[in-house]
């Protein structure tokens, strides 16, 4: 059995308490949560993300019971407080057994607004409703999302260490412990994963590295081009972090270094990438909208001239997914609240030159403000000049 402390198991039956006021609210009669980020966060189980079966049937009314492959049962935790487990073998039909627990109990036949996972595999949604007509699905984010998106105390520590792990590695970076000019793209990489593994993160999610023209890709795939110099370089970088054997959290930041003296019109872009990153995390605050803090970022850079080189969204929400609820972009009117994780990373991208990114992740503290979770060097740090 995997040991969570007390304050995971008290931090569990909070947020299935706060997600059983949600199906009230919005009329859904049972959550069904297979693959993807509902599932740990509800129970610190994770499923592998296998062909076989793993379903948490929460009714609103009722107690929640977690369908899993049996040779997996013993890695639940949690199991006898929060839910009851059913563990099935292989010679067991898996949707049957849901089905049933589905619609057992009292009212389990009135159960007909089912909400299941976005991350659950076709194959067992189509199963499932082939034995399930006559209910009406919608997907579990429609319940979970606004409830996860909020952080608690335990998931902003995880984030605030994980952000911390970051930071040492992109310190490491800014002070030329990571030789740039003269190696490729893929090696510096995989230097900078090996640290976030070696400053505490179990798994490396990313390490983009984006050399002159390459920096101009916003998701630029590392590879064989060697770094000059006087290049931008852009390094964007993350992983998962578990702090006290809980479910991981994750770490993103963006620096941009330059190898050598910047050429005026790269140091120029860079102020004004600077004051926009700067006054779109200043602008984060409790009870302005997701799009004001994307809109504060983008007119300054398109005051300056660079608006169509502006061209991604300014930030997402992170926790367990490195990209989640809130997104920072045009048309999301959702209020910023206290407890609610983002990056906030605007770019200037010109294609066939350079490009560079500034990226934090900030939460919104209880007083409303804006709290940085990454804290290193925000200027365009000269490496190996
Ligand atoms: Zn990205
Ligand atoms: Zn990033
Ligand atoms: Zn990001």
């Amino acid at each position: 059995m995997t040991e969570l402390g007390a304050a995971a198991r008290a931090s569990r039956a909070e947020r299935m308490a706060s997600v059983r006021t949600r199906m009230e609210e919005t009329g859904v009669d049972a959550l069904l949560l297979s693959h993807g980020a509902d599932l740990p966060w509800l129970t610190g189980y994770e499923a592998m993300p296998l062909e076989r079966l793993t379903v948490l049937v929460l009714p609103l009314v009722g107690g929640a019971t977690l369908v899993v492959p049996g040779l997996e049962a013993a890695r639940v935790a949690l199991a006898d407080e929060l839910f009851a487990v059913r563990p099935w073998s292989d010679e067991e039909d898996p949707v049957a057994i849901t089905v049933s627990v589905l619609e057992s109990g009292p009212g389990g036949k009135q159960r007909r607004r089912l909400a299941i996972s976005d991350r659950a595999w076709a194959t067992s949604v189509l199963a499932l409703q082939a034995r399930l007509p006559d209910r009406t699905w919608q997907v579990a984010s429609s319940v979970t999302s606004p409830v996860r998106a909020v952080k608690d105390r335990a998931e902003v520590a995880a984030l605030r260490a994980a952000g911390a792990a970051a930071d040492r590695v992109a310190t490491v970076l800014q002070s030329g412990g990571i030789p740039l000019s003269g190696r490729t793209e893929a090696d510096v990489s995989a230097d900078i994963g090996s640290m976030l593994v070696a400053e505490g993160h179990q798994r490396v999610n990313f390490a983009i590295v984006g050399s002159g023209p390459n920096g101009a890709s916003p998701h630029h795939e590392p590879g064989s081009r060697v770094i000059g110099q006087g290049e931008t370089v852009v390094c964007d970088f993350g992983g998962t972090y578990s702090l006290d054997g809980d479910i991981g959290y994750c770490s993103d930041i963006t620096r941009t270094v330059v190898t050598g003296e910047p050429s005026a019109e790269i140091a120029r872009c860079y102020e004004i990438l600077r004051s926009a990153q700067q006054a779109a995390v200043a602008a984060a605050r409790a009870g302005v909208t997701a799009e004001h803090v994307d809109a504060v970022a983008r007119g300054t850079i398109a005051e300056a001239g660079y608006g169509e080189q502006f061209i991604h969204r300014t930030g997402h929400g992170i926790g367990i997914e490195a990209h989640e609820d809130p997104y920072l972009v045009g048309g999301n009117r959702e209020v910023l609240a206290p407890g609610h994780a983002f990056s906030v990373e605007p770019g200037i991208y010109l294609p066939g030159r350079f490009g560079m990114r500034l990226e934090d992740i900030v939460v919104i503290d209880d007083d409303g403000a804006p709290d940085p979770l990454n804290t290193v060097d925000h200027s365009l740090v000269v490496v190996d000049g």
